[in-house]
C-alpha cells in the first residue's frame, strides 16, 4: 500500500488545515505513523504501535468535536485507511466518493507523494524513532555509563555539513571519540571557538580537517556565488579558492578536486598557526584528509586519504605516514614472482619510498619535539 493517498479525515481536512494547523499536522502524523507501523519490516515493536494508536485515538476524540462524528468514525480504523488509500491509488477515489455524492476534490490531502515535505517529515521521524529504539536495544546501559559524566574524545574533527560525509566511514564507535564541528566547507576559522574547545579544553591529541570530493561549498566558492544570500556568502568568503570561468562545474573532476584539496591544506595551515604551541610541544597533530565517495582520487570509492600532516603534504610522505600508523613494514614485501632483480624503475621507487619514510619520521619528530622546531619548520611542506 502506498502512503501517498492517505486521506485520514475526509472532507474536514481542508478546514482543519487552515483552522487548526498544529492539530491537523499532529493528527496526520500520528495517524500516519499508526498506519505505517503495520508495514512489513517495520522497526517499531508492537508496544510502540499500541502506544501510537492510543495517542491517535485520543487525538481523534478531540478531532471529533470539530467534524462529523459518523464520518470520522468511518475513517478512524487504520485498516480502513489503508483500504481507502488503495482505492485512491488506483484512481478509485473520485468514484468512491462520487458514490456518496461528494466532491472528490474535498478529499485531497497535501500528502500527495513521497517528495511532499510533510510526508518526508513523517517518514524521517518514523525512521528516527525506530532506529533509536534499535540503538537502545543494541547498547547496554554500561555503554552509556562509560561517558555519562564526562567526555574524552581523541579527535577534534572539522568536517563539511554534507550529508554524504559521515563518521561511520572511518569510526565505527564515534561516541566519546570524535568531537565534531561541521559547517559548509569544513572551515576551522568559521567555528574557531568550538575547535579551540576541542583542542584546548578537551585536549584532543588530533585535529582532523576532513574535506570531501564533490563539495558543494567548494564549488560555489570557485564559481559565482553572488546569487546566494548574505549569510551563505559570508560563510563561503572563508574559502580562499581561485575563481574559475565556470567554477568547478565541468565534467573534469580535476579543478573541483584541486579546490577541495587546496581548501583542506588552507584549513590545516590556519590551524597550525592558531595552535602552533600545541603542535610544537607534541600535544597536537593537525591532519588534513579527503573523504572520496566519488572516487575522484582513483583510490576507490569511500577512501579516506590523508593529504596533510602538520603541513607536510608530499603524496609519497602521506603514503608513508599511512604505512607508519598501520604498522606496515617500511618497504612493501617483494611479490612472490619477483625472484629476479627488480627492474630499475621499481627499485628506484622503493628507494624513494624508504627515503620519504625516513624524512617523514624525522620531520614528524621535529614537529612533535618540545625543544627546537619552530612553527615555521612545522609549516614547511
Ligand atoms: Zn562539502
Amino acid at each position: 500500500m502506498k502512503q501517498s493517498s492517505y486521506a485520514p479525515f475526509g472532507r474536514s481536512v481542508g478546514a482543519m488545515k487552515f483552522a487548526r494547523p498544529a492539530l491537523w499536522l499532529t493528527l496526520t502524523l500520528l495517524a500516519g505513523a499508526c498506519k505505517k507501523s503495520q508495514a512489513p519490516g517495520d522497526q517499531l515493536d508492537a508496544g510502540k504501535v499500541a502506544e501510537h494508536a492510543a495517542v491517535a485515538d485520543a487525538a481523534s476524540a478531540e478531532h471529533a468535536q470539530h467534524a462529523d462524528p459518523a464520518e470520522h468514525a468511518e475513517h478512524a480504523n487504520p485498516d480502513e485507511h489503508g483500504e481507502h488509500g488503495d482505492h485512491a491509488d488506483a484512481g478509485g477515489a473520485p468514484a468512491e466518493h462520487a458514490e456518496h455524492g461528494q466532491d472528490a476534490s474535498a478529499f485531497t490531502v497535501p500528502f500527495v507523494d513521497q517528495q511532499d515535505p510533510l510526508e518526508q517529515t513523517r517518514n524521517f521521524f518514523k525512521d528516527a524513532l525506530g532506529d533509536n529504539a534499535a540503538f537502545q536495544r543494541e547498547h547496554d546501559p554500561d555503554f552509556f555509563k562509560a561517558f555519562a559524566s564526562s567526555q574524552k574524545p581523541r579527535v577534534t574533527v572539522v568536517t563539511c555539513s554534507d550529508s554524504r560525509v559521515q563518521s561511520t566511514a572511518f569510526d565505527h564507535a564515534p561516541e566519546n571519540d570524535l568531537f565534531t564541528i561541521r559547517n559548509i566547507g569544513n572551515q576551522v576559522r568559521l567555528n574557531l571557538g568550538s575547535v579551540e574547545y576541542g583542542v584546548r579544553h578537551l585536549k584532543t591529541p588530533v585535529l582532523l580537517v576532513l574535506g570531501h570530493t564533490g563539495c558543494g561549498a567548494v564549488k560555489a566558492a570557485m564559481g559565482d556565488a553572488s546569487h546566494e544570500s548574505e549569510a551563505i556568502r559570508h560563510e563561503l568568503d572563508g574559502l580562499a579558492l581561485p575563481k574559475g570561468k565556470d567554477g568547478a562545474s565541468g565534467d573534469d573532476p580535476g579543478p573541483w578536486l584541486e579546490g577541495v584539496t587546496k581548501n583542506v591544506h588552507d584549513q590545516v595551515a590556519f590551524a597550525l598557526t592558531t595552535f602552533a604551541e600545541e603542535v610544537r610541544t607534541g600535544r597536537l597533530t593537525v591532519v588534513g584528509a579527503v573523504y572520496d565517495f566519488r572516487n575522484d582520487m582513483k583510490r576507490g570509492a569511500g577512501k579516506l586519504s590523508i593529504i596533510d600532516v602538520n603541513g607536510i603534504t608530499a603524496p609519497a610522505k602521506m603514503q608513508a605516514f599511512e604505512r607508519l600508523v598501520l604498522g606496515l613494514p617500511l618497504l612493501a614485501a617483494a611479490p612472490p614472482s619477483a625472484k629476479r632483480p627488480a627492474p630499475p624503475a621499481a627499485s628506484a621507487a622503493r628507494s624513494a619510498e624508504l627515503k620519504s619514510l625516513i624524512e617523514l619520521r624525522d620531520e614528524l619528530r621535529k614537529a612533535t619535539t618540545a625543544a627546537g622546531a619552530s612553527s615555521a619548520q612545522v609549516n614547511a611542506p
